[in-house]
């Protein structure tokens, strides 16, 4: 076990101080990071903030303007592509069209120089992992999207490479089916072991499959972290507004609780308990966040932490978000599960909101 535990904290990749500069522009800007054996790792960002950049180095196919990349402890900045034990499903899948499912699989492996018969053991070994199996002998454009996807998944798998780099590989995919295939590429990491390196803009899809998160913004690394961490410790108020929902409240903090929380005095006047980090000050203007689930109404005897005017309520099957606008000014969203009576949510309603300490988190 200690072995195992061992060889999951040994970095397979790690990129050291690297920055790739596109003429003016700096897509990577000395970003380290170190991306464990056998782990399920998300690059996750908005638009442009250099996701692909960093596969496509991670791959070999850009180079770092300074910097370098290094593979089981070995620098291989240097070398070309097809000498990197790593591989790349892309988003289009990049697959031959004329060419037959088991011939695309195989492909990779021919350029390898690898026997025939190894070719045909591997290629139907790859399909039968991706259960396409009864598949082989279609030609590519007679499958679905999703077929498609398996295909190029089988195929970037069957060199057995150390590490898979897949850029949005599910983005072309419609909701139900990209669903099923998040669950599938989870269960492939799992069951080959192999590191996955996977590029999302999509913050929900990197909660549910990752092991490990980095949050990138216009090239760096802000945060590097389970789901669980990123999503209830974010280091960054922009971590915290980009996983999920949020609400981030301004106000100033009074004093410290017995129970070393920080008592916090929003911008309308009303006091809320939150938890404070024991590196951050005790004192001054202060962003504190609150999840719409950390919030629940308060009963019509209950004492509120805070009070609004509800503006509109959206339903989304589960449960509502409640919108509220608090006297500050400031925009309140909180979570109700079960049905909600319309009689009691007429817009412009005084509603109160109760808030544990645990639920409400002061931001650095
Ligand atoms: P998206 O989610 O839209 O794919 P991304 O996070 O993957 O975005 P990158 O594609 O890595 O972002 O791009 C990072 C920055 O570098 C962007 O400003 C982009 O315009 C720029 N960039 C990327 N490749 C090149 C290139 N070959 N030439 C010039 N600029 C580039």
């Amino acid at each position: 076990q200690r072995q195992t535990d061992r060889a999951r904290q040994r970095p397979a990749i790690a990129a050291r101080r690297l920055t790739k500069r596109f003429g003016p522009i700096e897509a990577l800007k000395d970003l380290s990071l170190d991306i464990r054996e056998n782990e399920f790792f998300t690059l996750l960002g908005p638009s442009g903030c250099g996701k692909t950049t960093l596969l496509r180095l991670i791959a070999g196919f850009e180079l770092p303007t300074t910097g370098r990349i290094e593979l089981d402890g070995e620098d291989i900045s240097g070398l070309p592509p097809h000498r990197r034990p790593v591989n790349t499903v892309f988003q289009n899948y990049a697959l031959f069209p004329h060419m037959t499912v088991a011939e695309n699989v195989g492909f990779g492996l021919k350029m390898l120089g690898r026997s025939r018969s190894e070719i045909a053991r591997r290629s139907a070994e790859m399909l039968e992992l991706v259960e396409l199996g009864a598949m082989a002998g279609r030609r590519v454009e007679q499958l679905s999207g999703g077929q498609q996807q398996r295909v190029a998944l089988a195929r970037a798998l069957a060199p057995a490479p150390r590490v898979l780099l897949l850029d949005e590989p599910l983005a072309a995919l419609d909701l139900k089916l990209r669903k099923a295939m998040q669950l599938e590429l989870k269960k492939l990491q799992a069951e080959t072991g192999i590191t996955f390196v996977f590029v999302t803009h999509d913050q929900e899809e990197a909660l549910t499959m990752s092991d490990r998160i980095a949050v990138m913004r216009a090239g760096e690394v802000l945060q590097v972290g389970s789901p669980a961490e990123i999503y209830d410790r974010p280091a960054h108020r922009f971590v915290a507004d980009f996983i999920g929902e949020i609400n981030i409240l301004e106000g100033r903090i009074e004093r410290m609780s017995r129970e070393g929380h920080a008592l916090v005095r929003l911008g309308g006047g009303a006091e809320i308990e939150a938890r404070l980090d024991p590196e951050l000050p005790r004192h001054g203007a202060v962003s504190v966040a609150v999840r719409p689930e950390g919030a629940r109404l308060a009963g019509a005897e209950e004492a509120a932490t805070i009070e609004g005017r509800l503006e509109h309520v959206v339903y989304f099957g589960s449960g509502s978000h409640i919108h509220l606008r608090l006297a500050s000014g400031e925009p309140f969203v909180l979570r109700h599960s079960g049905p909600v009576d319309p009689q009691h949510l007429q817009p412009g309603a005084r509603l109160g909101a109760c808030i544990a300490p645990e639920q409400a988190r002061v931001l650095a």
